[in-house]
């Protein structure tokens, strides 16, 4: 799945002359990034990571992903509502598993005190590698569902631009036009636009909760920008600000700092090192407000990677997905293997198997944001020593998937210009808004595609690891 760049790539002195363009580029366009050195101030700021070429994606593939999207935002949003099947697939987690089991207990006490929010948002970002198959054909296959603060909608709604006059300058004018527009910021922007509308009330504003410290703040205004825009106040809260400014009145609309909040988007929420006493204090009130939060505490449970594993169990899309065999199917034909380490006969021989063949699996704990899972002799030793101890049901095991690499050059500030051999991971973004049983928006919003030298098993571009691409269709 070449697309075309061999010639391009040896010139070293065309190289070099592209990747100033592309860079200066970026910086115009907005591709931008707060530096490790100044994280807290927009003085001094650079480039994201980006590759100097776009990747080559197989169209089928590509449009297969597009696809299977609504069936996606149809399945999460089924499973936040299915009390029963959270409470059963999370049961042996929340026992060795205190982040999650935190968060279930949130769940747990909102269900028993009723539930005042009436308006549902959700954004997901589902990600695919294309696993390449013995016999060279390549096939799409979900890494993980992204069900809160799935990032990079923002600048990737820039990338594209910035490839495009790469290819132009590097003479490649027919290429440079095949380069897809793309633009989640302005999907994610209408669904939050939409729940903003439907609950109804022009001085409430959208609360964007942020991190303590935000790198990636750009990526956040692209969506901000597109509010205001619409006339849709932001603000942006941390969540001690919550904490110490936040209160809910009699039917439990949310107060902060004097405003009404409308809209909760969760940009910061889903690592456990976050919470400390009174951070957990501030998402149990959002939680109980009548506001409508991106995402509910439901949804985010829904795209733990045990819920993931238990939907690849046969029989368990049909009970949740009733009547639609054909979403069922779609949704069906992109999942890896998965495997449940919980304690019994199942879990024991497929720990068993992933001892004695490390390099077929990936182990995944209950954790988002890069940098957790285990792979090949670390995942070897781990699972030896947790192999008979409840521990072991924290995890999932998961296929490893092995992409085809393709050459390209990593453009990252600070670091010289070598070319490397990557993989790249697909996300398509998913938004949907429901009112009380009512999906009154389901789409896709755009896709983004990150691209990573082969040596780092795991990692996004947050993390340092990946960078920002553009899909080449061939
Ligand atoms: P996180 O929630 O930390 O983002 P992911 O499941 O997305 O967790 O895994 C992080 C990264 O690890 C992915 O972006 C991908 O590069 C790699 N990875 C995850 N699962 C697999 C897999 N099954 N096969 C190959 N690489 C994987
Ligand atoms: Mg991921």
């Amino acid at each position: 799945m070449a697309a075309g760049w061999q010639d391009v790539l040896r010139d070293a002195v065309a190289v070099r002359d592209a990747a100033a363009v592309a860079v200066d580029a970026a910086l115009l366009a907005g591709v931008l990034m707060r530096t490790g050195e100044q994280p807290h101030a927009s003085d001094v700021v650079n480039y994201a990571p980006f590759t100097l070429l776009p990747s080559a994606v197989p169209r089928a593939l590509f449009e297969q992903a597009y696809a299977v999207q609504q069936d996606f935002n149809l399945l999460v949003d089924a499973v936040s509502q299915n009390k029963e099947f959270l409470e059963q697939t999370l049961a042996s987690t929340v026992k060795v598993d205190d982040f999650t089991a935190r968060l279930f207990r949130i769940y747990m006490q909102v269900l028993e005190e009723g539930l005042a929010q009436t308006v549902f948002l959700g954004i997901n970002r589902s990600d695919y590698m294309f696993d390449c198959g013995l016999d060279g054909a390549a096939a799409l296959r979900q890494i993980e569902i992204n069900t809160i603060a799935a990032s990079f909608a923002g600048l990737t709604s820039r990338t594209a631009d910035v490839h495009r006059l790469v290819l132009q300058v590097l003479g490649k004018t027919e290429e440079a036009s095949h380069l897809l527009p793309n633009n989640p910021a302005k999907g994610l922007a209408l669904g939050i636009a939409k729940a903003w509308e439907l609950y109804g009330s022009q001085r409430a504003v959208v609360m964007f909760l942020v991190e303590e410290v935000q790198r990636n703040i750009f990526d956040q205004r692209c969506i901000e920008n597109e509010l205001w825009n619409r006339n849709i106040g932001v603000v942006r809260k941390r969540f001690r600000d919550v904490f110490e400014q936040g209160s809910l009145d009699a039917s439990r609309r949310l107060y902060v700092d004097g405003q009404e909040v409308a809209v909760v988007y969760y940009r910061e929420g889903y690592v456990p090192q976050v919470y400390d006493q009174q951070n957990w204090e501030a998402r149990l009130l959002l939680e109980r407000s009548r506001a409508v939060k991106c995402p509910d505490i439901a949804t985010q449970l829904a795209g733990t990677k045990k819920v993931q594993q238990e939907l690849s169990r046969p029989g368990t899309l049909e009970k949740l997905l009733p009547g639609r065999p054909g979403a069922i199917a779609r949704i069906r034909a992109t999942f890896a293997g998965l495997y449940s380490l919980d304690q019994g006969e199942e879990g024991d021989k497929i720990a068993a198997t992933a001892i004695a063949d490390p390099d077929r699996f990936v182990l995944k704990p209950q954790r988002e944001g890069g940098g957790n899972n285990l792979y090949g002799e670390e995942l070897r030793e781990v699972l030896e020593k947790i192999k008979d101890s409840p521990e072991r049901t924290s995890y999932i095991l998961m296929d490893k998937i092995k992409p085809q690499p393709a050459l390209n050059y990593l453009l990252r500030a600070h670091s010289p210009l070598q070319m490397s051999k990557c993989i790249s991971e697909l996300g398509i973004f998913g938004v949907y808004v429901r009112q009380g049983q009512e999906l009154v928006l389901n789409q896709a919003a755009g896709h983004l595609l990150r691209t990573k030298a082969i040596e780092h098993a795991d990692g996004g571009v947050a993390a340092g690891v990946a960078v920002l691409d553009t899909p080449y269709l061939v």
